[in-house]
C-alpha cells in the first residue's frame, strides 16, 4: 500500500505549479488510509499558542494559518485540501449559476464527502464532474437531495465513509461531530407545548414557514413548516400529548413521524436518521419520537417541524414556547 503522506507530498509538490495543476487536475487513487482520517479528526495540531488547538478539518474547511511548527506532513496535506476546495468552489459556483428557483448546492456537503474520500490521498480528475455527482438534469438541472444517490455517484463509499462525512460535515456546520447536539432536556412552555428540539430552537431556524393556498390554481406553495438546524443524532420531542398515526419514510419527508394531539391539531417532524415510535403508540410532551437527519428531500441535517390545525400548515412560530 502507498504511503498516503508521501502520496500527499507529491500532489502538494504538483500543486505548486500552476501549469501542472491546471494539465493534471486530481489523479484519484485508492490509496485512502483510515488511519490519516483519524488523525484528521481527532488530532489537534499541539503547536502552542492561540491557534494551537484548531483541528485539521477546521484548517482545511476555515481557513487561517497554519501553526508554524505543524508537522510537515500534514502542512501538505491541508494545502492539497485546500487547493481542491477552491476548484471545487469554482465549479459549485458555475453549477448554482444554471439552477433555478433560488436552489444552490450545500458546498459544505459536497466539501465533506471530498474531503472523507481523497484526504491524504493523490486525485487527478476534474472538479466539475465531481461537482456533478451533486446534480441532475431531468431535464432542467435540480441539485441531488438523495445521499445515497450522491454516494451511488461518487463511487464505492463505505459505510463508515458516509459516517465520517456526516462527522466531518456536522463539525463544520455545528461545531459537534453530531449525536449530542441539540438540547438533552425537553423544552416546554406554560401552556404546555414542547419545542422538539430544545430551548434553543429560535437561534437554529435556517427557513420560515411560508405556505399559501394560490387564490386562482388552488395550487399550494412556500414552506409547509419550519427548518431547524440540528446535527444528525439529536432527539426529536413530542410537541404535546397524542397519538402517533405516521411513523414512515417518504420520498420528500424522508423518515417522519406525525402525532395526533386531539381537537384538530397535529404535529409532522421530518428528515429524521431513525424513527423511535411506532403508529398507535400514546405519547407525552417532550417524549423522544425520532433522532433527527438528512432523509428525504433535503440537502443537510436539520428537522423540518409542521404544525397542522384541522389539516391546514400554520406557523410553528405561534405554537413554540
Ligand atoms: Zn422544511
Amino acid at each position: 500500500m502507498a504511503d498516503p503522506v508521501l502520496l500527499a507530498r507529491l500532489s502538494a509538490a504538483a500543486l505548486t505549479d500552476e501549469g501542472t495543476r491546471k494539465r493534471t487536475g486530481w489523479v484519484i487513487a485508492a490509496v485512502f488510509s483510515p488511519l490519516i482520517l483519524v488523525l484528521a479528526l481527532l488530532c489537534s495540531l499541539a503547536a502552542g499558542g492561540s491557534s494551537g488547538n484548531a483541528s485539521i478539518v477546521e484548517l482545511c474547511f476555515n481557513g487561517g494559518e497554519l501553526p508554524p511548527d505543524a508537522p510537515a506532513e500534514y502542512v501538505a496535506t491541508i494545502e492539497v485540501m485546500r487547493s481542491s476546495f477552491a476548484l471545487l468552489d469554482e465549479a459549485i459556483a458555475a453549477v448554482n449559476e444554471q439552477l433555478e428557483g433560488g436552489e444552490s448546492l450545500d458546498a459544505l456537503r459536497v466539501k465533506a464527502i471530498f474531503y472523507v474520500l481523497y484526504f491524504g490521498a493523490e486525485v487527478h480528475g476534474d472538479a466539475q464532474s465531481f461537482v456533478d455527482c451533486f446534480v441532475s438534469r431531468v431535464p432542467q438541472l435540480v441539485p441531488v437531495t438523495d445521499l445515497e444517490e450522491i454516494y451511488r455517484r461518487t463511487g464505492v463509499v463505505t459505510a463508515e465513509q458516509q459516517a465520517n462525512a456526516e462527522a466531518v460535515y456536522n463539525l463544520v456546520r455545528y461545531g459537534s461531530a453530531g449525536g449530542t447536539g441539540g438540547s438533552d432536556a425537553p423544552f416546554i412552555g406554560a401552556d404546555g407545548f414542547c419545542s422538539p428540539v430544545g430551548a434553543n430552537w429560535r437561534n437554529i431556524v435556517t427557513s420560515e414557514f411560508g405556505y399559501r393556498k394560490d387564490p386562482f390554481t388552488g395550487q399550494t406553495k412556500g414552506h409547509s413548516g419550519m427548518d431547524l438546524a440540528v446535527p444528525t443524532g439529536t432527539s426529536v420531542r413530542a410537541a404535546l400529548p397524542g397519538t402517533v398515526t405516521i411513523s414512515q419514510y417518504s420520498s420528500s419527508y424522508g423518515y417522519y413521524v406525525m402525532i395526533d394531539h386531539g381537537g384538530g391539531l397535529a404535529t409532522l417532524y421530518a428528515h429524521n436518521s431513525k424513527l423511535l415510535v411506532s403508529v398507535g403508540q400514546t405519547v407525552n410532551a417532550g417524549d423522544v419520537v425520532s433522532l433527527s437527519g438528512s432523509t428525504g428531500r433535503s440537502t443537510g441535517p436539520h428537522l423540518h417541524f409542521e404544525v397542522r390545525v384541522n389539516g391546514e400548515r400554520t406557523d410553528p412560530r405561534s405554537y413554540l414556547p
